[in-house]
């Protein structure tokens, strides 16, 4: 390499070519480490230093970022090292000068001393005369180009300083260009990625809203107008328009469901409130389908009333559920149908009993009319039996029919012990050709609340049975026990109670299902009914096995909930 003497400040022409060259070449570089290598070429080669280097520091370390020498034979090698700078503590203090002012340090020259140089040479023991040039840095990392010289070299004049300041400068400016460049790259690339990302998470909402069948919209108060996705669209089966009047939408709901509809929207929006709604709307060649709507209230930037909300086609459910009330109010028919039945069979049996009485004894009355003389008194008291059984079974149709119908019970204060007696009373024949002995044992002090005849009904049920059962079971004493007591302070009970031949194998609530009968003749529907009668007074009716008895009670309740002990 040639002795800087003679070079340095000298040679202006030359050096502005080098600088006209190196800005063409620099016009044309595309990256950052080309930049800074022909800086530092064209600064070695203009100031003729023996070595450039490029520091930058980030507020913490200090570091060669790059370094240019120039050999023997004037070859310049450029090397990016990245490395620590050597005297830190000289560059710290040269970073602090150069900083502030944005102006050249020159340290190691006595000429400049005075001026330029913060830095007294004598302090850091420079061996060669070095310049310190900032680098304008938009990355707020702090840079500068440092220049060694020959220990015997000229101090570096104004002109070269200047040339080195706007070839520094020019780098500069180049470098931030590309550091903006590359920043707009990247922004420019997230902004792709965004829009990617936007675009697939337009592409899964449309999916989702299509899945769940669930539209979106937004409605403007101001301008009646309505945006809506897609799926919006497909539900009401209408093209799809970017904005279009919510007049349209009207249009398409259901004539019947339309007032109400308004009404509700109407209330809504003037109070500002969110509303929910499930109507119909006409769809297509008039198919009909059904859904929910949401809006909730919001003000645009303006102010002004918005509305945002989804709209879901509940069609399929609505569907399923009216299919499902239908499947139900069959089975509710069919149960009905099945409890006529039941009823049907109940009728038979309780009216059998007075409908041959009254046979018998309109056949009675017959003969005794027909004898000769006629016995008159004898035909009289047929025929009062005839109206007897007649009014019995009139009574036991108005029983069943409040059965029936569960209502129309009418529950007056009933003296229940006076009611077993004229049940017992008006079985006493029939006991005694059975040759039955009848216990009656009655202890209920108050009224209960009941319907007369219904709870007689229930007895004589009761008794009937139990006569049937004493006399299928000939061998021992036939007993039969009726008795009426307090059960608790708000229920009284009685007991019908027989040593019969019993109900065997069978369980005790069996004998209370519809059609159980163990009798040749019988219908298995009088206990059911008994059992519904007492049910419909509030009461319970049980049957019970015990040694040699069968054991049947019921409860009914006290008039005024106390039995008065
Ligand atoms: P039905 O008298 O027409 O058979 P019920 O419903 O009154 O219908 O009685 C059903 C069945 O309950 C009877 O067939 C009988 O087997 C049984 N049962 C009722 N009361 C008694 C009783 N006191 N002792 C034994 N079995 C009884």
């Amino acid at each position: 390499m040639s002795t800087t003497t003679g070079m340095i400040g000298n040679g202006h022409s030359a050096q502005l070519l080098a600088m006209v060259q190196v800005f063409q070449q620099l016009s044309r570089t595309t990256n950052d480490e080309e930049v800074v290598r022909t800086l530092l070429k064209c600064a070695i080669s203009i100031t003729k230093a023996h070595r450039v280097r490029l520091i930058s520091h980030d507020g913490e370390t200090m570091l060669v970022e790059c370094e240019a020498r120039c050999s023997q034979n004037d070859e310049v090698t450029v090397n990016h090292c990245r490395r620590p700078v050597e005297s830190d503590a000289l560059f710290r203090k040269v970073f602090d000068k150069v900083s502030p002012t944005c102006r050249p340090v020159l340290l190691g020259t006595r000429s400049h001393e005075r001026e330029q140089v913060g830095v007294s040479p004598q302090t850091y023991l420079l061996e060669n005369p070095m310049l310190c040039l900032p680098l304008l840095n938009g990355d707020g990392n702090r840079e500068i180009l440092c220049l060694d010289t020959q220990p015997d070299a000229l101090p570096f004049d104004e002109a070269l300083i200047s040339c080195l300041n706007i070839l520094s400068a020019q780098a500069a400016v180049k470098r931030e260009n590309l550091r903006l460049h590359a920043r707009i790259a990247i922004e420019n690339k997230t902004i792709e990625e965004v829009e990617v990302a936007l675009c697939a998470n337009k592409k899964e909402l449309a999916h989702m809203q299509r899945m769940s069948r669930t539209g979106s919209w937004r409605w403007c108060a101001l301008t009646n107008m309505l945006e809506a996705s897609s799926e919006f669209f497909r539900i009401f089966e209408i093209p799809h328009e970017r904005r279009m009047p919510s007049a349209k939408l009207i249009n398409l709901t259901h004539p019947d469901d339309l007032p109400l509809v308004r009404i509700a929207l109407v209330k809504a929006i003037a109070a500002r409130r969110v509303f929910k709604l499930e109507f119909r709307i006409v769809v297509g060649f008039g198919e009909i389908k059904y859904v929910q709507v949401e809006g909730h209230p919001q003000t645009d930037d303006a102010g002004n009333l918005q509305y945002i909300g989804v709209t879901v086609d509940v069609t399929e459910r609505r569907n399923a559920e009216n299919a499902l009330q239908a499947a139900r109010a069959e089975l509710a028919r069919a149960h009905r149908l099945s409890t006529m039945g039941e009823m049907a069979a109940s009728i038979v049996h309780e009216v059998y009993q007075p409908l041959t009485g009254i046979i018998t004894n309109a056949e009675a009355c017959l003969r005794w009319l027909s004898k000769s003389p006629a016995e008159a008194a004898r035909a009289r008291d047929s025929a009062r039996r005839v109206a007897r059984d007649a009014r019995r079974a009139a009574e036991v149709f108005r029983g069943l029919r409040a059965v029936a119908s569960n209502s129309g019970i009418t529950k007056v204060p009933v003296d229940l012990d006076d009611a077993i007696r004229e049940v017992t009373f008006l079985l006493q024949g029939e006991l005694d050709r059975a040759n039955i002995r009848l216990r009656l044992q009655t202890d209920v002090a108050k009224p209960v609340l009941g319907d007369r005849t219904q709870i007689q009904q229930v007895l004589e049920n009761l008794l009937r049975n139990s006569m049937d059962a004493l006399l299928c079971d000939l061998g021992t004493q036939k007993s039969l026990i009726v008795s009426s007591a307090s059960h608790d302070t708000a229920f009284a009970m009685v007991t019908v109670q027989d040593n019969g031949c019993g109900f065997g194998e069978h369980s005790a609530e069996e004998l209370f299902d519809a059609l159980f009968t163990t009798k040749p003749n019988g219908m298995g529907m009088g206990l059911k009914v008994c059992r519904s009668i007492v049910e419909a007074h509030g009461g319970l009716l049980q049957a019970e096995r015990r040694e040699q008895e069968t054991v049947f009670r019921f409860t009914l309740p006290y008039l005024n909930g106390t039995s008065g002990e």
